[in-house]
């Protein structure tokens, strides 16, 4: 599994960083964003060190599919019933600023939607 020793998420993949944990298999985990731009916002993100969306392959498939499909257990499990919202950020113009792949999934009544 390639992990980068100074990315943040990996840290917290390896329990280096304390993070909201709310679902871990042997290929992704997902924990509370920080700073959360909704009621409930988590972050989905592979195990493996994968910088960005610019940076996988069709072997990757599997991976995102798993994550795609997980973000619908993990809004029920936190009693989300009115839909979310799943965002990915890629690259510098894409808005990313943590550069190990994540899935933001968005949570909860509408006020905080931006655009
Ligand atoms: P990006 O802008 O790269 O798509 O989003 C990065 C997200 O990671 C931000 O929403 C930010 O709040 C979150 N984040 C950054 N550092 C940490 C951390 O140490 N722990 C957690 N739980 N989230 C973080």
């Amino acid at each position: 599994m390639s992990t980068d020793p100074n990315c943040i998420f990996c840290k917290i993949i390896a329990g280096q960083i304390p993070s909201k944990k709310v679902f871990e298999d042997e290929d992704v985990m997902a924990f509370h964003d920080i700073n959360p731009w909704a009621p409930v916002h988590l972050l989905v993100i592979p195990k493996r060190h994968i910088v960005s969306m610019e940076s996988v392959t069709p072997d990757d498939r599997a991976l995102m599919g798993k994550m795609m499909v997980l973000a619908p257990k993990l809004m029920a499990d936190a009693g989300v019933t009115g839909g979310f919202r799943q965002v990915i950020n890629t690259g510098r113009d894409g808005g990313q600023e943590v550069f190990h792949l994540h899935m933001h999934v968005f949570g909860g009544p509408r006020p905080w939607a931006k655009g």
